[in-house]
């Protein structure tokens, strides 16, 4: 983004740094990034915060209640338990109507805070940021040291310390995998994976290897890429954000036009940016803020610190890099609660009512009742006609059911083809088969809408429609 006071001396409008991102040179290779080591009041707070992150990585899949994990997202059988609620396939529209309120949520909260949760909250930054990258800087030291050592040949020093970052970096992917596949399997069966021989579990013992890989090539070679080249939201942000939304920004008002810094002149012709490159040194992707609103920028708020650092040194005041908005820097306006945003939270607030009264009425048993394919109805003596049936039920209760089954709505009677009743287990599915068996005198439609109830000894759980199929009852004629 080009300054206005640029504009105004009708300098061209320079975007060439657009053309390419700042991870890949001309001849499209990758610029690796060396970044150095934020300082300052944000990068204290979000070490805090990550702490509470790993708290919560790592806790919640030791949180049980009543016998079930906390979360768990085992799409394999998929089986989803959130905040001790299983869900399954057949709760999809509640699954649906989530995914509907999260996207709204991202929308809402992206046009109004811009980046805050990649900055912030989203796990890529936290563990590659405030783990992977303050281990590197334990073993190999700040972005000078690294770059020293990259030129330097393979002497022991150099063999030792790569091997030890790798060795950590490995081991720390292993330790992030075992908990990854604990959030979908479970941490007693993570357990017994680890407990039992090799060869009982090893599609469960493949999975750790294969998530230890990724998240090992990630954080020591992929790094920034994930967020600048595949993330998703990342790439959404061109469309999400407008010139009300919060961002990490650079006061181009205040800072142009820059200048190097020179004690004791008086800086009349220059702005407040001496041109030092602090903001760009420690920026993870690599770019230069200065520049404007990029795509690459993760909102990691390192920038702000590095030059809140230099402002203080040369006696400015703080704030030439701070979260505001575009219109905000440009306007000198207050971050705004724009119609957009409005609208938005109306949303929001009508999905989340919707999806609360969904969960609220969910039925612990469910399935559904559907006429054996390919089945015509069967003539029972005189007087009756029969459907065939085959039934499925989901128990989403922690307690084993026998069911029985009831014919709620027509005098005939129900016949089970596999035994009396079906037991579902506990966190399980029951299927079976079953007649209906209905006297001729009631089929006055080809097809007639049945209710078949569910019950468990006397009590009824729930009750399942279904279709019944027979040829029209005519009375004969003398
Ligand atoms: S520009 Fe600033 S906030 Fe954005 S990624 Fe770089 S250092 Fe972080
Ligand atoms: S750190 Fe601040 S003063 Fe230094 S180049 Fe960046 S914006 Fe300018």
């Amino acid at each position: 983004m080009n300054t206005e006071r640029e504009l105004l001396k009708g300098k061209p409008k320079d975007e060439s740094f657009r053309d390419r991102m700042a991870t890949i040179d001309e001849r499209g290779k990758r610029n690796w990034i060396y970044a150095q080591k934020p300082k300052g009041k944000f990068y204290n707070i979000r070490t805090y915060v990550s702490w509470g992150f790993f708290i919560i990585f790592f806790g919640l899949p030791f949180i049980y209640i009543n016998g079930r994990p906390l979360f768990l997202f085992n799409i394999p059988e998929a089986k989803f338990i959130i905040f001790g609620k299983v869900f399954w396939p057949q709760d999809f529209f509640i699954f649906g109507l989530t995914m509907i309120t999260f996207i709204v949520f991202i929308i809402l909260f992206t046009a109004a805070f811009g980046r805050l949760f990649c900055g912030w909250i989203c796990p890529q930054t936290i563990f590659m940021e405030m783990l992977f990258r303050k281990v590197e800087y334990l073993i190999e030291g700040d972005a000078g040291s690294q770059k020293l050592l990259k030129k330097t040949p393979w002497t022991g020093k150099k063999i030792f310390k790569k091997t030890a970052k790798h060795t950590a970096f490995f081991l720390l992917s292993f330790i992030i995998a075992n908990f990854f596949l604990s959030y979908i399997i479970g941490v007693k069966q993570l357990g017994k994976i680890i407990d039992d021989p090799l060869a009982a579990h090893f599609g469960g013992f493949t999975a750790i290897i294969l998530f230890s890989g990724v998240f090992y090539g990630v954080y020591a070679f992929f790094r920034e890429q994930a967020c600048t080249v595949v993330c998703p939201y990342g790439r959404l942000q061109g469309v999400l954000l407008d010139r009300n939304s919060m961002i990490v920004a650079y006061d181009h008002r205040r800072g142009e036009p820059r200048g190097k810094f020179q004690k004791n002149a008086v800086a009349i012709e220059t702005g407040d940016c001496i041109d030092c490159f602090q903001c760009v040194k420690v920026c993870p992707t690599g770019i230069d803020i200065r520049n404007g609103t990029q795509m690459e920028c993760v909102g990691c708020t390192a920038c702000i610190d590095a030059c809140d650092k230099i402002m203080k040194a040369v006696h400015r005041p703080a704030g030439l890099i701070r979260y505001a908005s575009e219109n905000g820097i440009a306007n000198g306006k207050k971050l705004r609660y724009t119609g957009r945003m409005k609208f938005y939270s109306v949303l929001l607030i009508l999905l989340s009512g919707l999806l609360g009264i969904l969960l609220l009425s969910r039925k612990d048993v469910d399935g559904t009742v559907i006429r054996a394919a390919g089945m015509l109805y069967q003539e029972r003596g005189a007087d009756s006609i029969s459907n065939l049936y085959n039934i499925k039920v989901i128990n989403k209760t922690l307690k084993k059911i026998p069911l029985t089954l009831k014919l709620e709505n027509a005098p005939g009677r129900i016949i089970e083809a596999e035994g009396r009743s079906i037991a579902v287990p506990e966190e399980g599915q029951g299927k079976g088969s079953f007649f209906i068996v209905l006297p001729n005198t009631m089929i006055k439609e080809r097809k007639i809408k049945l209710y078949v109830g569910l019950y468990e000894g006397d009590k009824r759980i729930t009750i399942l429609s279904t279709n019944f199929m027979g040829p029209i009852y005519r009375p004969q004629t003398k």
